[in-house]
């Protein structure tokens, strides 16, 4: 048309997944009709990105020389991301101090699927007739009489028969293929059907959920319970009550290897399994699920905490289970608390969210106690099932033998638990051999090269490995520095060392080692699992990864090798993280009524924490913690942010730290720590400096540092800038 040039193209923010602080503006072509949260594709520089559009900004949008304008390229068929969704973005950006583009990058991640799912490829029975029938074939065409449609792969399944009786069949004529609609990832889960009975305790507990999700709106729900109290049971009641409202659900997990016990539970409850969301999934499944959940085909997603930024439709619960755990801090680009960010989001999105912990964070107990959170708690194991009885063990008063890791006491529990014929599990939360390794002539130390952190042996693989960034070296047989041959020692243990002791001790005993880096990844990890539960094993060892979730029903003994080494850190949080994990591994014994024993392998039986696990008391250990935190006006009480200065070398790293620190302007409520050398202060051959900014309750710690960035010199060269608002260790 002729007007074009002269009157001005209709134009529209579009927020691309760039570090950019702003959306951009783009031309919207004739014929392109997009409003706020189409998903389009537009070019950027040389490139073509996905992007959302963006609410047009207060004030106007901004002014483009209109030679620099461009369209956009298309307007995917996706339903749009909705306005709650957009909240939450430019939320997190804010409070993150992201760029919202790099959040709606979390946003983005399933490319593919934003174009229309194409057809699932179906069968329908012809009049065709195969020459030769078999018993298969019929059961086959007898299942596709009424002529409805059928997958290839529904269809044999149905029969009972192997896909090649179905390809045999459209070979000879019976069946035609046809187009389907796109199928759902997951069948719908249907609240009704595998209702149980509950405990008295549960029941009053699910009612007390179920009653705020048929309120509606926002309220949030700390659901506290020892282990094995059944809270699954409990939230899987607000769950069918907000699917009855034909509301999504969400429900985050910390760990993929914990999902396939909650699916089968969920399927055993629901008729039909959650849809997943996690970085292993198969790409195409990926795509499904995220465009499922935008148009609302999925009704619940259960996911690691990048679920969390799905497009849904209509969400209208989030459970976060095991609250506390670390897993839901993300680390990297855009540093966030999923557990933290999931309250924020049910908030914007007015709809009740239920965090789930036997060992809540101390800051979301503190909530509770506050009554900003409600509190809703499950005192008793389920059924008759017994907590275990737990004893510290005083290292220093019944030592193991030298090089030895195991004390006489838990050897002797040991010894009878194989001899009932039950389950021990020794937990020691170290994977590899030794977690250091030096010349007994020298003294040279096996150090990785690229991180200020020491290779751990791991014997298995004949390997000295670094457990920051991968880095490994084969065993030397001589000392790289006096060249003294055979006289390497390991010292100190880490599994693979506690194997090899149990394996001295116990010949007879079969025994399974457990970590996170074990050869065959998740599969095999989830058959050692499955292995265990059987019976297949008498002695598990195991790093973090059994602490969680599994259900052990001969497992009676749980021996822990050393409780204190999550103690050396010097962190506040540092006695509540030893707390939760050894709540929660001992936790795993005693599951189905038998009398269990949970050994507790520490130097300090007098710490709090280890008190707290002994006593049983987490009320006392609580408020111990709270009050610490009120004192050092720590979170809750106090705010934490922390910024990462890295670089190639030491010096640049610590000399920007000092510029940023001269930048910081000063305060009332604020006050600025550091730069000191970071907890790791070489990652992958890049030093770290952090300072750590730390404000009364009520500071604004966002705008503050905003403004100590802009007065700042540019970082220049390899210095890079992280900003980690409530970091995890302070
Ligand atoms: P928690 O998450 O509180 O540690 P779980 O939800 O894992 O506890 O429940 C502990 C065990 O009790 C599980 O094996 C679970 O299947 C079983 N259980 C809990 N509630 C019920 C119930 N109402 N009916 C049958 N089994 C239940
Ligand atoms: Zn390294």
């Amino acid at each position: 048309m002729a007007a074009d040039s002269s009157s001005p193209a209709r134009t529209v923010p579009v927020l691309v997944p760039t570090p950019s602080e702003r959306p951009y503006t783009y031309a919207v072509s004739a014929g392109v009709t997009v409003r706020p949260g189409s998903i389009v594709q537009v070019p950027l520089g040389p490139r073509l990105v996905p992007g959302i559009v963006w609410d047009a900004p207060e004030g106007g949008a901004d002014e483009v020389d209109p030679k620099k304008l461009r369209p956009i390229e298309q307007a995917f068929d996706c339903p749009p991301v909705p306005a709650g969704m957009r909240r939450f973005i430019d939320w997190v950006a804010r409070y993150t101090l992201s760029a919202p583009g790099m959040v709606a990058r979390m946003v983005l991640r399933a490319p593919a699927a934003f174009d229309p799912e194409p057809p699932t490829p179906g069968l329908r029975i012809t009049d065709g007739r195969p020459q030769r029938m078999t018993a298969a074939r019929e059961r086959v065409l007898e299942l596709a009489e009424d002529g409805l449609a059928w997958t290839r792969s529904g269809l044999a399944h149905a029969a009972g028969v192997s896909l090649s009786v179905v390809d045999g069949l459209v070979k000879a004529g019976s069946f035609e293929t046809i187009d389907l609609p796109p199928q759902p990832v997951v069948a719908a889960p249907d609240p009704e059907f595998g209702e149980g009975e509950l405990s008295p305790d549960q029941q009053s507990a699910a009612d007390d959920l179920r009653a705020v999700v048929e309120k509606g709106g926002f309220s949030a729900t700390l659901l506290e319970g020892v282990t094995g109290s059944g809270k699954t049971e409990v939230y899987f009641e607000a769950v069918a009550a907000a699917l009855d409202k034909g509301r999504q659900v969400l429900v985050l997990l910390p760990e993929i290897a914990l999902t396939h016990a909650f699916l089968e539970r969920f399927h055993a409850r629901f008729g039909a399994p959650p849809a997943e969301w996690h970085s292993d999934l198969a790409p195409k499944t990926r795509e499904r699920v995220w465009r499922q959940a935008a148009d609302g085909r999925v009704r619940v997603v259960a996911g690691a905490r990048s679920a969390l930024f799905l497009p849904f439709c209509d969400l209208g619960l989030i459970v976060v289970d095991e609250e506390h755990d670390p897993a839901y801090k993300q680390e990297d680009r855009v540093f966030y608390n999923a557990r933290d960010m999931a309250v924020v989001r049910a908030h914007l999105g007015g709809f009740p969210i239920v965090l789930a912990s036997a060992t809540p964070s101390v800051e979301t107990r503190h909530n509770a106690e506050a009554g900003r959170y409600r509190h809703v708690t499950l005192d008793r194991r389920f059924a008759e099932a017994a907590l275990p009885d737990l004893r510290a063990i005083d290292m220093r008063r019944t030592p193991p033998a030298r090089g030895k890791f195991l004390s006489p006491p838990l050897q002797a529990e040991i010894g009878k638990t194989l001899e009932r014929g039950e389950q021990a599990l020794l937990f020691l939360n170290r994977r590899g051999y030794a977690p250091l390794t030096l010349c007994r002539v020298c003294g040279h130390r096996f150090e990785c090269p690229d991180c200020s952190s020491w290779l751990v042996e791991h014997r298995f693989r004949g390997q000295l490995m670094c457990h920051h960034c991968g880095h490994h070296e084969p065993v030397p047989e001589a000392c790289p520095q006096c060249g003294t041959l055979d006289h390497l020692v390991a010292c100190g243990p880490g599994i693979e060392r506690i194997a090899e002791e149990v394996v001295g001790r116990f010949p007879d005993a079969r025994a399974i080692v457990l970590s996170s880096d074990m050869m065959g990844g998740v599969k095999r990890l989830r058959l050692e699992l499955e292995a265990i539960a059987e019976g297949q094993a008498d002695i598990v060892i195991g790093t973090q990864l059994v602490a969680k979730g599994h259900n052990f029903p001969n497992l009676t003994l749980v021996g822990v090798v050393d409780a204190d080494l999550g103690l050396a850190s010097g962190d506040p949080r540092a006695a509540e993280r030893t707390f939760q994990l050894l709540s929660q591994v001992t936790g795993r014994a005693g599951r189905t009524g038998k009398k269990s024993l949970g050994l507790i392998q520490t130097y300090q039986p007098e710490h709090p924490a280890m008190k707290a696990i002994v006593t049983g008391d987490g009320e006392a250990f609580y408020a111990s913690q709270i009050a610490e935190r009120e004192r050092g006006q720590l979170p809750p009480f106090g705010r934490l942010a922390a910024v990462i200065v890295s670089a190639n070398t030491r010096a640049e790293a610590e000399a920007y730290g000092r510029a940023l620190r001269a930048a910081a302007p000063p305060a009332g409520d604020i006050m600025v720590l550091g730069p000191a050398e970071a907890p790791l202060a070489l990652i992958r051959g890049r030093h770290r400096f952090r300072l750590l900014v730390h404000g009364t309750e009520r500071a604004d710690l966002q705008t503050y540092l905003r403004r100590t960035i802009a007065a700042a010199p540019k970082p220049r060269g390899s210095v890079r800038v992280s900003l980690d608002i409530d970091p995890q260790s302070f």
